[in-house]
Protein backbone atom coordinates (compact mmCIF):
# COMPACT_ATOMS: atom_id res chain seq x y z
CA UNK A 1 0.00 0.00 0.00
CA UNK A 2 1.37 3.33 -0.69
CA UNK A 3 0.61 6.57 -2.74
CA UNK A 4 -0.45 5.73 -6.36
CA UNK A 5 -0.16 8.44 -8.85
CA UNK A 6 -3.39 8.27 -11.50
CA UNK A 7 -4.60 4.89 -10.30
CA UNK A 8 -6.19 3.82 -7.29
CA UNK A 9 -4.75 -0.09 -7.62
CA UNK A 10 -3.45 -2.39 -9.88
CA UNK A 11 -2.37 -6.37 -9.49
CA UNK A 12 -0.12 -8.63 -11.73
CA UNK A 13 -2.15 -11.63 -13.01
CA UNK A 14 -0.57 -15.46 -12.42
CA UNK A 15 1.77 -16.58 -14.80
CA UNK A 16 2.74 -13.18 -15.21
CA UNK A 17 5.69 -13.27 -18.72
CA UNK A 18 9.42 -12.04 -16.33
CA UNK A 19 11.72 -10.75 -18.43
CA UNK A 20 13.80 -13.94 -19.47
CA UNK A 21 10.45 -14.93 -20.70
CA UNK A 22 9.76 -17.66 -18.38
CA UNK A 23 6.67 -17.38 -16.50
CA UNK A 24 5.92 -17.00 -12.72
CA UNK A 25 3.01 -17.55 -10.21
CA UNK A 26 3.58 -14.51 -7.90
CA UNK A 27 1.17 -11.86 -7.79
CA UNK A 28 1.67 -8.42 -6.23
CA UNK A 29 -1.17 -6.51 -5.57
CA UNK A 30 -1.41 -2.59 -4.91
CA UNK A 31 -3.73 -0.34 -3.09
CA UNK A 32 -3.22 3.56 -3.00
CA UNK A 33 -2.63 4.45 0.84
CA UNK A 34 -6.33 6.15 0.52
CA UNK A 35 -8.01 3.40 -0.78
CA UNK A 36 -10.41 2.34 2.53
CA UNK A 37 -11.74 5.63 2.08
CA UNK A 38 -12.76 6.14 -1.18
CA UNK A 39 -15.58 5.55 -3.13
CA UNK A 40 -16.47 1.84 -3.19
CA UNK A 41 -12.91 1.07 -2.23
CA UNK A 42 -13.53 -2.45 -0.68
CA UNK A 43 -15.05 -3.55 -4.32
CA UNK A 44 -12.18 -2.17 -5.81
CA UNK A 45 -9.65 -3.92 -3.33
CA UNK A 46 -12.02 -7.16 -4.49
CA UNK A 47 -11.13 -5.95 -8.04
CA UNK A 48 -7.51 -5.56 -7.82
CA UNK A 49 -8.09 -9.22 -5.83
CA UNK A 50 -9.73 -10.60 -8.66
CA UNK A 51 -7.01 -10.00 -11.65
CA UNK A 52 -4.65 -11.30 -8.80
CA UNK A 53 -6.38 -14.49 -8.79
CA UNK A 54 -6.46 -14.89 -12.70
CA UNK A 55 -9.22 -12.77 -13.82
CA UNK A 56 -9.39 -10.16 -16.37
CA UNK A 57 -11.56 -7.25 -17.38
CA UNK A 58 -15.36 -8.18 -19.01
CA UNK A 59 -14.90 -5.71 -21.50
CA UNK A 60 -11.36 -6.50 -22.41
CA UNK A 61 -10.03 -9.50 -24.77
CA UNK A 62 -11.39 -11.98 -27.09
CA UNK A 63 -14.21 -12.89 -24.64
CA UNK A 64 -16.71 -10.23 -24.17
CA UNK A 65 -19.21 -10.08 -21.58
CA UNK A 66 -22.53 -9.30 -22.79
CA UNK A 67 -22.64 -4.72 -22.52
CA UNK A 68 -25.95 -4.73 -20.57
CA UNK A 69 -24.46 -7.00 -18.20
CA UNK A 70 -21.23 -5.61 -17.49
CA UNK A 71 -21.71 -3.91 -14.00
CA UNK A 72 -20.49 -4.44 -10.80
CA UNK A 73 -23.58 -6.18 -9.90
CA UNK A 74 -22.99 -8.96 -11.53
CA UNK A 75 -19.22 -9.02 -11.61
CA UNK A 76 -16.23 -7.34 -9.47
CA UNK A 77 -13.95 -6.74 -12.47
CA UNK A 78 -16.57 -4.61 -14.76
CA UNK A 79 -15.55 -0.76 -14.47
CA UNK A 80 -19.11 0.26 -14.42
CA UNK A 81 -19.74 0.84 -10.88
CA UNK A 82 -23.52 0.01 -9.90
CA UNK A 83 -22.95 -2.54 -7.10
CA UNK A 84 -24.98 -1.94 -3.76
CA UNK A 85 -22.56 -4.55 -1.91
CA UNK A 86 -19.12 -5.13 -1.67
CA UNK A 87 -19.05 -9.00 -2.17
CA UNK A 88 -17.70 -11.18 -5.15
CA UNK A 89 -20.59 -11.25 -7.97
CA UNK A 90 -22.34 -14.08 -9.83
CA UNK A 91 -19.68 -14.33 -12.36
CA UNK A 92 -16.89 -14.02 -9.56
CA UNK A 93 -17.49 -16.70 -8.12
CA UNK A 94 -18.58 -19.19 -11.57
CA UNK A 95 -15.21 -17.81 -12.84
CA UNK A 96 -12.87 -18.26 -9.67
CA UNK A 97 -14.46 -21.44 -9.25
CA UNK A 98 -13.68 -22.73 -12.40
CA UNK A 99 -10.24 -22.31 -11.91
CA UNK A 100 -9.98 -23.45 -8.44
CA UNK A 101 -13.20 -25.10 -7.30
CA UNK A 102 -15.64 -24.84 -4.89
CA UNK A 103 -14.18 -23.15 -1.48
CA UNK A 104 -13.75 -25.62 1.20
CA UNK A 105 -17.28 -24.65 2.76
CA UNK A 106 -20.60 -26.78 2.86
CA UNK A 107 -18.67 -29.76 3.47
CA UNK A 108 -21.76 -31.44 5.33
CA UNK A 109 -24.51 -33.69 3.77
CA UNK A 110 -26.16 -30.11 2.01
CA UNK A 111 -29.34 -30.08 0.50
CA UNK A 112 -30.66 -27.45 -2.29
CA UNK A 113 -34.30 -26.48 -3.43
CA UNK A 114 -33.57 -26.06 -7.35
CA UNK A 115 -34.43 -22.48 -8.27
CA UNK A 116 -33.51 -20.84 -4.76
CA UNK A 117 -30.10 -19.68 -5.77
CA UNK A 118 -28.36 -18.83 -9.09
CA UNK A 119 -25.34 -21.11 -8.41
CA UNK A 120 -25.51 -24.01 -6.60
CA UNK A 121 -22.14 -25.13 -5.30
CA UNK A 122 -20.60 -27.31 -2.59
CA UNK A 123 -17.30 -28.33 -0.93
CA UNK A 124 -18.28 -31.95 -0.53
CA UNK A 125 -20.47 -34.52 1.60
CA UNK A 126 -23.43 -36.24 0.26
CA UNK A 127 -25.53 -33.77 -0.74
CA UNK A 128 -29.11 -33.14 -3.03
CA UNK A 129 -30.38 -31.48 -5.63
CA UNK A 130 -34.36 -31.52 -5.07
CA UNK A 131 -37.39 -29.97 -7.18
CA UNK A 132 -39.52 -31.69 -5.75
CA UNK A 133 -41.61 -27.95 -4.90
CA UNK A 134 -42.26 -27.77 -8.73
CA UNK A 135 -44.63 -28.33 -10.89
CA UNK A 136 -43.08 -27.14 -14.15
CA UNK A 137 -40.15 -28.94 -16.64
CA UNK A 138 -36.87 -28.60 -14.90
CA UNK A 139 -33.54 -29.50 -16.87
CA UNK A 140 -31.35 -30.22 -14.10
CA UNK A 141 -28.08 -31.65 -15.04
CA UNK A 142 -25.29 -32.65 -12.40
CA UNK A 143 -21.97 -32.06 -14.15
CA UNK A 144 -20.39 -29.30 -13.25
CA UNK A 145 -20.33 -26.03 -14.95
CA UNK A 146 -23.61 -27.12 -16.12
CA UNK A 147 -26.43 -24.32 -16.85
CA UNK A 148 -29.36 -26.13 -15.68
CA UNK A 149 -32.90 -23.76 -15.83
CA UNK A 150 -36.99 -24.53 -15.00
CA UNK A 151 -39.30 -24.26 -17.78
CA UNK A 152 -37.24 -22.63 -20.92
CA UNK A 153 -33.48 -21.88 -21.41
CA UNK A 154 -32.34 -18.21 -21.51
CA UNK A 155 -29.41 -17.07 -23.30
CA UNK A 156 -28.10 -15.66 -19.63
CA UNK A 157 -27.76 -17.52 -16.79
CA UNK A 158 -28.77 -14.03 -15.00
CA UNK A 159 -32.21 -14.35 -16.23
CA UNK A 160 -35.06 -15.87 -13.83
CA UNK A 161 -34.83 -19.47 -13.47
CA UNK A 162 -31.44 -20.05 -14.44
CA UNK A 163 -29.35 -22.31 -12.13
CA UNK A 164 -25.50 -22.72 -12.74
CA UNK A 165 -24.20 -25.80 -11.33
CA UNK A 166 -20.43 -24.58 -10.23
CA UNK A 167 -17.43 -26.20 -11.69
CA UNK A 168 -16.13 -29.37 -9.88
CA UNK A 169 -18.74 -29.31 -7.65
CA UNK A 170 -20.57 -32.94 -6.89
CA UNK A 171 -23.86 -33.46 -6.23
CA UNK A 172 -24.68 -37.15 -5.77
CA UNK A 173 -28.61 -37.73 -5.56
CA UNK A 174 -31.46 -35.23 -7.53
CA UNK A 175 -35.41 -35.37 -7.43
CA UNK A 176 -37.41 -33.82 -10.01
CA UNK A 177 -40.72 -31.83 -9.28
CA UNK A 178 -44.31 -32.98 -10.73
CA UNK A 179 -43.20 -32.11 -14.76
CA UNK A 180 -41.67 -33.89 -17.45
CA UNK A 181 -38.27 -32.99 -16.63
CA UNK A 182 -34.78 -34.01 -18.09
CA UNK A 183 -32.46 -34.93 -15.27
CA UNK A 184 -28.77 -36.17 -15.90
CA UNK A 185 -26.27 -37.51 -13.07
CA UNK A 186 -22.48 -36.79 -13.32
CA UNK A 187 -19.77 -38.82 -13.14
CA UNK A 188 -19.50 -40.49 -9.51
CA UNK A 189 -22.44 -42.86 -8.46
CA UNK A 190 -25.89 -40.74 -8.45
CA UNK A 191 -29.04 -41.26 -6.81
CA UNK A 192 -31.85 -39.82 -8.64
CA UNK A 193 -35.68 -39.87 -8.43
CA UNK A 194 -38.63 -38.69 -11.22
CA UNK A 195 -40.95 -38.06 -9.21
CA UNK A 196 -44.13 -37.38 -11.35
CA UNK A 197 -44.68 -36.39 -14.59
CA UNK A 198 -42.81 -38.38 -17.65
CA UNK A 199 -39.42 -37.94 -16.88
CA UNK A 200 -36.04 -39.24 -18.68
CA UNK A 201 -33.21 -39.26 -16.41
CA UNK A 202 -29.81 -40.48 -17.56
CA UNK A 203 -27.04 -42.22 -15.25
CA UNK A 204 -24.36 -41.02 -16.91
CA UNK A 205 -21.30 -43.19 -15.47
CA UNK A 206 -20.71 -44.26 -12.11
CA UNK A 207 -23.21 -46.91 -10.27
CA UNK A 208 -25.90 -44.77 -10.15
CA UNK A 209 -29.52 -45.85 -8.81
CA UNK A 210 -32.38 -44.20 -11.43
CA UNK A 211 -36.43 -44.04 -10.06
CA UNK A 212 -38.49 -43.02 -13.08
CA UNK A 213 -41.62 -42.90 -10.22
CA UNK A 214 -44.93 -41.79 -11.39
CA UNK A 215 -44.89 -41.21 -15.10
CA UNK A 216 -44.16 -42.83 -18.25
CA UNK A 217 -40.62 -42.33 -17.99
CA UNK A 218 -37.29 -43.08 -20.16
CA UNK A 219 -34.39 -44.33 -17.62
CA UNK A 220 -30.50 -44.36 -19.52
CA UNK A 221 -28.13 -45.76 -16.87
CA UNK A 222 -25.12 -45.16 -18.65
CA UNK A 223 -21.68 -46.62 -17.73
CA UNK A 224 -21.57 -48.17 -14.52
CA UNK A 225 -23.75 -51.01 -12.71
CA UNK A 226 -27.34 -49.35 -12.52
CA UNK A 227 -30.12 -49.82 -10.59
CA UNK A 228 -32.97 -48.76 -12.69
CA UNK A 229 -36.78 -48.52 -11.35
CA UNK A 230 -39.53 -47.40 -13.55
CA UNK A 231 -42.16 -46.72 -11.01
CA UNK A 232 -44.85 -49.27 -9.58
CA UNK A 233 -47.64 -47.09 -11.75
CA UNK A 234 -49.61 -48.32 -14.53
CA UNK A 235 -47.62 -46.50 -17.46
CA UNK A 236 -45.54 -47.18 -19.88
CA UNK A 237 -41.57 -46.99 -19.00
CA UNK A 238 -38.43 -47.44 -21.29
CA UNK A 239 -35.03 -48.55 -20.66
CA UNK A 240 -32.67 -47.80 -22.72
CA UNK A 241 -29.22 -49.52 -23.67
CA UNK A 242 -27.13 -47.66 -25.78
CA UNK A 243 -23.73 -49.91 -25.83
CA UNK A 244 -22.83 -52.93 -24.40
CA UNK A 245 -19.83 -51.62 -22.36
CA UNK A 246 -22.74 -49.73 -20.78
CA UNK A 247 -23.81 -52.95 -19.29
CA UNK A 248 -21.19 -53.64 -16.57
CA UNK A 249 -19.05 -56.79 -16.10
CA UNK A 250 -20.71 -59.90 -15.38
CA UNK A 251 -20.19 -59.60 -11.36
CA UNK A 252 -21.71 -56.03 -11.14
CA UNK A 253 -24.25 -55.19 -14.05
CA UNK A 254 -27.13 -53.24 -14.68
CA UNK A 255 -30.48 -54.56 -13.57
CA UNK A 256 -33.95 -53.46 -14.34
CA UNK A 257 -36.11 -54.10 -10.68
CA UNK A 258 -39.60 -53.47 -11.84
CA UNK A 259 -40.10 -54.27 -15.40
CA UNK A 260 -43.82 -54.72 -16.01
CA UNK A 261 -45.59 -55.87 -19.74
CA UNK A 262 -46.44 -52.33 -20.57
CA UNK A 263 -42.41 -51.38 -20.36
CA UNK A 264 -40.06 -51.81 -23.13
CA UNK A 265 -36.29 -52.51 -23.62
CA UNK A 266 -34.95 -49.91 -25.69
CA UNK A 267 -31.80 -51.49 -27.66
CA UNK A 268 -31.63 -48.79 -30.90
CA UNK A 269 -28.42 -47.54 -30.08
CA UNK A 270 -26.57 -50.57 -29.22
CA UNK A 271 -24.08 -52.47 -30.94
CA UNK A 272 -25.04 -56.01 -30.92
CA UNK A 273 -22.26 -57.40 -32.44
CA UNK A 274 -18.86 -56.02 -32.45
CA UNK A 275 -17.32 -58.10 -34.97
CA UNK A 276 -19.45 -56.67 -37.74
CA UNK A 277 -18.66 -53.53 -38.87
CA UNK A 278 -21.27 -50.58 -38.22
CA UNK A 279 -24.08 -50.75 -35.30
CA UNK A 280 -25.62 -54.14 -36.00
CA UNK A 281 -29.43 -54.77 -34.46
CA UNK A 282 -29.92 -57.12 -31.75
CA UNK A 283 -31.61 -60.27 -32.16
CA UNK A 284 -33.92 -61.83 -29.08
CA UNK A 285 -33.62 -65.09 -29.52
CA UNK A 286 -36.22 -65.52 -26.69
CA UNK A 287 -36.56 -66.93 -23.02
CA UNK A 288 -34.92 -70.13 -21.46
CA UNK A 289 -34.88 -72.09 -18.46
CA UNK A 290 -31.46 -72.45 -18.83
CA UNK A 291 -27.70 -71.20 -19.98
CA UNK A 292 -27.56 -71.65 -23.56
CA UNK A 293 -23.60 -73.27 -24.05
CA UNK A 294 -23.17 -71.76 -27.38
CA UNK A 295 -24.62 -68.36 -28.56
CA UNK A 296 -24.38 -66.39 -31.58
CA UNK A 297 -23.04 -63.47 -32.08
CA UNK A 298 -25.41 -60.80 -31.89
CA UNK A 299 -28.39 -62.05 -29.73
CA UNK A 300 -29.58 -62.09 -26.06
CA UNK A 301 -31.98 -64.49 -24.99
CA UNK A 302 -33.37 -64.30 -21.05
CA UNK A 303 -32.73 -67.11 -18.39
CA UNK A 304 -36.08 -66.93 -16.78
CA UNK A 305 -34.69 -68.73 -13.37
CA UNK A 306 -31.92 -65.94 -13.39
CA UNK A 307 -33.60 -63.33 -14.44
CA UNK A 308 -30.84 -62.08 -16.74
CA UNK A 309 -30.42 -61.47 -20.22
CA UNK A 310 -27.49 -62.96 -21.37
CA UNK A 311 -25.68 -61.00 -24.67
CA UNK A 312 -23.39 -62.41 -27.27
CA UNK A 313 -21.12 -59.54 -28.62
CA UNK A 314 -17.58 -60.98 -29.59
CA UNK A 315 -18.28 -63.97 -31.80
CA UNK A 316 -16.62 -66.31 -29.39
CA UNK A 317 -20.03 -67.69 -29.03
CA UNK A 318 -19.57 -67.50 -24.95
CA UNK A 319 -21.61 -64.83 -23.02
CA UNK A 320 -20.02 -61.30 -22.72
CA UNK A 321 -22.94 -59.32 -20.92
CA UNK A 322 -25.63 -59.39 -18.42
CA UNK A 323 -28.75 -57.69 -17.92
CA UNK A 324 -30.88 -58.20 -14.99
CA UNK A 325 -34.79 -57.54 -15.33
CA UNK A 326 -36.95 -59.08 -12.27
CA UNK A 327 -40.88 -57.89 -12.62
CA UNK A 328 -42.15 -60.15 -15.00
CA UNK A 329 -41.49 -64.66 -15.65
CA UNK A 330 -40.78 -63.91 -18.96
CA UNK A 331 -39.38 -61.37 -21.97
CA UNK A 332 -41.27 -61.28 -25.01
CA UNK A 333 -40.25 -59.42 -28.63
CA UNK A 334 -42.94 -57.24 -28.05
CA UNK A 335 -41.18 -56.03 -24.74
CA UNK A 336 -38.41 -54.63 -26.70
CA UNK A 337 -37.42 -52.00 -28.95
CA UNK A 338 -34.77 -52.84 -31.42
ZN1 LIG B 1 -8.67 -4.04 -13.43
Amino acid sequence: MYDIVGAEGYADTPFTKIADGARQFQQEIVLDATWSTRPNGYLHALHEIGHALGLKHPFEGETLLNPDEDNTNNTVMSYTDTAVTYTLKTYDIIALQSIYGPAKARLGNNSYKFGNDEIIWDGGGADTITAAHLREKIVLDLAGGAHNYIRKKSASILDPDQIWLGHFTQIENAIGGSGNDAISGNEINNSTRGGKGNDRINGRDGNDTLRGETGADTLVGGSGADRLFGGKDPSKDVFVFRAADELGTPDRHDAVFDFTKLDRLDFRAFDADLTAAGQQKLDFIGSFKTDRAWQEAGTAYYNTRTDMLVFETDGDGIADHWLTVKGVSTLKDAYFIL
